[in-house]
């Protein structure tokens, strides 16, 4: 008998049925009944589709539609897992990196945030049995790591510049260089943030020279404030100048109007390799005469995402007075995390125990033993092609772009696959790998790898590196 669209129809499963498979029921348990539901609907209903075009060839039978069905409920389901926010090995040499988190946080930080996720002490006097100032552990080692009078935790840097801007500066003028518009990040534009803010723009200079006389002959008593931004993720060499922060401060004092500065990236350390990558160092700037300074925690800084406003007593005040703060203000555990990163600083151990640091101050032969020591693991004689080279790793997070960091790479080729379906392989591995791509090669950067995620990448290599094990992984 020919099929018809009725008897090819009727071999399709229910929705029930798919349900009761041990499959079914586990992402039930995992994903929630409804959204299993949702999706065994539609994926029976694009079988049905399927059938209808292909009537007169493959009627196939109940049971193979049956499996077929399950299986794609199982990769759907399994796409979407992988969806979420996981765990992954950062290859990339690139230490901020902001698509994978920015900072990874120091074993300390974590342990913080696990006790601080119960309740927790985040507005509370232990000793007077009342209520205590928010974070005020945090605001008090800030107080004393970058020298300024008091200071304020918000959910990020741009959060801090909207505050800062709309409390002192809506309705009124503020100056910035013309060299200083910038963009970072692709969501951070200073022009954009200003409008925002209620803040009226004066741009002062030009693109590539910007004078002090250029901010005197732009004061006016529309004028409430002069800011200064690193520009981060952009420099302007060749002819150029701009006034010195301490040069702008006294003017800022003579005319009475507020002098804040972005700076950033939060570098804390005033090491000459810290200064090295042209990052504003927090205490020099404040020493310099800035009233208002603001930074990322999850740059430089090493911490979890949050912005700080550090300054002068009186205006970081006016600030914590202000009803947007409540909307900005940080939460507990990130709170404590914080706490724990400046700990860190303060007690001198920062370069060892915050990640940032660690990876940044990792010399070339160190790396380039754990590479060898590394590529000495893996299969001989297989599909891949290891040689070791040398290369640049990067800070990222739009600091010190121009500041090339000597690394050495464990740069790889596979005999069957291009570098893009290598590189997806390693992205699709258990534990994520990201690498770089270059030059048609796949490059691991062992910076950015901690110690005990080597096991991971080897593993990884050897299975891609066997020829039946890169045919599995191709199936999924
Ligand atoms: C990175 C950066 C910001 C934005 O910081 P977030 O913490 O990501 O909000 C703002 N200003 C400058 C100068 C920056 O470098």
């Amino acid at each position: 008998m020919e099929p018809t669209a009725a008897t090819n129809l009727a071999i399709l499963p229910s929705v029930d049925e798919i349900l009761k498979e041990p499959t079914g029921m586990r992402l039930c348990d995992e994903l929630g009944r409804e959204v299993v539901v949702r999706l065994v609907r539609e994926i029976i209903g694009a079988f049905r589709e399927e059938l209808h075009d292909n009537i007169s060839t493959k009627a196939g039978n109940r049971e193979s539609i049956r499996n077929a069905i399950v299986e794609r409920l199982a990769l759907v389901a399994w796409r979407d897992q992988r969806s979420g926010v996981r765990r992954v090995i950062n290859a990339t040499g690139v230490i901020v990196h902001t698509n994978l988190g920015r900072a990874p946080l120091s074993q300390e930080a974590v342990k913080a945030m696990v006790a601080a996720a119960g309740y927790s002490s985040i507005e509370f006097d232990i000793q007077a049995g009342e209520r205590g100032p928010r974070g005020q552990r945090a605001v008090s080692m800030l107080r004393r790591v970058t020298g300024a009078e008091d200071a304020l935790i918000v959910n990020n840097c741009a959060a801090a510049a909207m505050l800062v801007l709309s409390v002192f500066a809506s309705g009124r003028e503020v100056l910035v260089s013309r060299g200083e518009l910038v963009e970072i990040g692709g969501d951070f534009r200073i022009p954009d943030v200003l409008l925002r803010s209620g803040a009226i723009l004066k741009e002062v200079g030009t693109t590539n020279r910007t004078h002090l006389r250029d901010y005197e002959n732009a004061i006016s008593d529309q004028t409430a404030m002069v800011l200064k931004v690193h520009p981060s993720n952009y420099r302007i060499t060749g002819f150029t100048t701009v006034p010195s922060t301490s040069e702008i401060a006294s003017l800022a004092r003579k005319h009475e109007i507020v002098f804040y500065e972005d700076a950033g990236s939060g570098a804390i350390i005033g090491t000459a390799k810290m200064r090295d990558l042209g990052e504003p160092v927090i205490r020099d700037v404040i020493a310099q005469g800035a009233d208002l300074v603001s930074f990322s925690c999850d740059k430089l800084l090493g911490g979890p995402q949050a912005g700080v406003v550090v300054g002068r007593a009186e205006l970081v005040s006016r600030l914590r007075r202000d009803p947007m703060y409540r909307a900005l203000r940080l939460d507990k555990v990130l709170t404590a995390a914080l706490e724990a990163t400046l700990l860190s600083y303060q007690n001198g151990t920062a370069a060892d125990t915050i990640p940032v640091l660690r990876m940044l101050g990792e010399n070339t032969d160190g790396i380039r033993r754990r590479s060898d020591a590394l590529v000495s693991r893996l299969r001989h004689g297989s599909e891949l092609k290891v040689i070791l080279a040398e290369s640049d790793s990067a800070l990222g997070g739009g600091s010190a772009p121009n500041v090339p960091i000597k690394t050495v790479v464990i740069a790889l080729r596979h005999s069957r696959l291009s570098e893009a379906e290598f590189a997806a392989r390693l992205r699709l591995n258990d534990q994520p790998i990201i690498a770089r791509i270059e030059g048609g090669q796949v490059l691991i950067d062992l910076r950015t790898v901690e110690p005990d995620e080597e096991a991971a990448i080897i593993e990884a290599l050897n299975k891609l590196a066997s020829p039946a094990d890169a045919e599995d992984t191709a199936a999924a």
